[in-house]
């Protein structure tokens, strides 16, 4: 209880701290983007989010994934903070988010799916990669019981999601951690062949990866290396702001289950501070010094 509070409290100075270097950024008009990650969305808690969503569209605004490519080619562009939205896990959820949500506030996002996951075709082969490859077999694990008796997005999904202006994006074949493969041709699998799957099933160049699980226990140098031959843009899940020097680009994970205060805080990048260490050490364990 005590531990509650004080986290709460540190919470809210944290947020404070991180209006005022929002505000700095938006007067200076420095250009920094804030990458959102969504898995799994209930069906009733499309609201809330919509409506946190809403509140950032409205205080900020969201870049589109197309907007993203031209802002690291290079193209001048004064927004101070702007948000971009991005699903893991290829969940039939976020298909239905985008139709019935994203359709509505014009926001495109980027899907990144784990290649194996769609290829299933029982449901029960399904709920088995569900366990073993999102939840490392842990029938305990929070995400496990949001998603246990999920299921994918489909071939067509994609194909609409593709239409209706977003775009996919690798989340590699089978959602293992890619840190702790040894195999040369399991690793090209994991980070090279996904995409050419992706792209000989849905004719689009895939220019995203995102590394399963995304922290410094998943991503090595080895890997990285592989990962940027291949893509334009590769994503962890390490909390932070990301400017044009950006490598490898952080994300802020927000739970749809989680309170509308709670995730606006979060989305709003109270959590930056504590995460510089672990920023830091990403980069020098991937030999990136800028
Ligand atoms: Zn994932």
């Amino acid at each position: 209880m005590i531990l509650l509070f004080i986290k709460q409290i540190i919470l809210n100075i944290s947020f404070l701290f991180c209006k005022l270097r929002n505000r700095f950024y938006i007067f200076f008009n420095i250009n920094r983007i804030i990458i959102l990650t969504l898995h799994e969305i209930p069906n009733n808690n499309f609201q809330d989010l919509k409506n946190t969503l809403n509140h950032l569209k409205l205080k900020h605004g969201f870049i589109s994934p197309t907007d993203l490519e031209n802002f690291f080619l290079g193209k001048k562009m004064n927004f101070g903070i702007k948000y971009l939205l991005t699903f893991d896990d290829g969940l039939i959820s976020n298909y239905l988010f985008a139709k019935n949500v994203l359709s509505e506030l014009s926001i495109s996002s980027i899907f990144f799916i784990p290649v194996k996951f769609i290829m299933l075709k029982s449901k029960n082969d399904q709920m088995d990669f569900i366990l073993k490859n999102f939840c490392d077999g842990n029938q305990n694990s929070i995400y496990y019981n949001s998603i246990k008796k999920k299921h994918s997005m489909s071939w067509d999904n994609l194909a609409e999601l593709i239409n209706d202006g977003h775009t996919i994006g690798s989340h590699s074949f089978n959602h293992p951690n890619i840190k702790q493969i040894e195999s040369e041709e399991k690793l090209k699998l994991e980070i090279v062949k996904s995409s050419d799957f992706l792209n000989d099933k849905l004719d689009v160049k895939i220019n995203h990866f995102s590394f399963p699980t995304g922290t410094f226990k998943a991503i090595n140098y080895k890997s990285y290396l592989m990962a940027q031959k291949h893509y334009s843009f590769i994503y962890s899940n390490i909390r932070g702001m990301n400017s044009i020097n950006n490598k490898i680009l952080w994300r802020d994970d927000i739970h749809a289950f989680d309170n509308s205060d709670y995730n606006l805080k979060v989305s709003l990048g109270s959590y930056h501070l504590f995460y510089f260490f672990k920023r830091l050490r990403m980069k020098l364990s991937l030999k990136l010094y800028v």
